[in-house]
């Protein structure tokens, strides 16, 4: 009998680290791609942290109503597109590209913040970052 640990498979995304679920999420190049693109967006200064405390943060940091659900949006729709693309790679040898995923979390995002009941006291800054009329 080995007792030796079996070797973790690569990271799908990048083919470089071994997969985990904070490098999955926020450490790899593909996920940082896709963040940093969208944080830009959003106009959020997101700090280096580990992923389970990124919702505390984003919630004490952002405790205006409207804010917060943005935040939980992009919280919540980027770690499922990142591990969709993931799963995609490993079931069907599709590649989408970050500037894909991009795109369709800020299409996500603005469908998801034009049907909120708390639409009319969005701010403007909000509204523009998103392309909201
Ligand atoms: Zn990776």
């Amino acid at each position: 009998m080995h007792n030796q640990p079996l070797p973790q498979p690569p990271c799908l995304l990048c083919h470089t680290h071994e997969e985990n679920h904070n490098h999955l999420f926020f450490q790899c190049r593909y996920s940082q791609m896709v963040w940093q693109a969208l944080l830009l967006k959003a106009q959020v200064h997101w700090p280096t942290i580990p992923w389970m405390e990124a919702w505390d943060w984003a919630s004490t940091e952002y405790n205006s109503g409207v804010q917060t659900k943005m935040m939980g949006l992009l919280l919540g729709a980027t770690i499922y597109c990142l591990w969709q693309e993931r799963n995609r790679r490993f079931h069907d040898q599709h590649f989408g590209t970050p500037q894909k995923m991009i795109e369709d979390i800020t299409n996500l995002i603005r469908d998801k913040l034009g049907t909120l009941r708390e639409r009319d006291e969005m701010p403007e800054s909000l509204r523009s970052c998103w392309n909201i009329q």
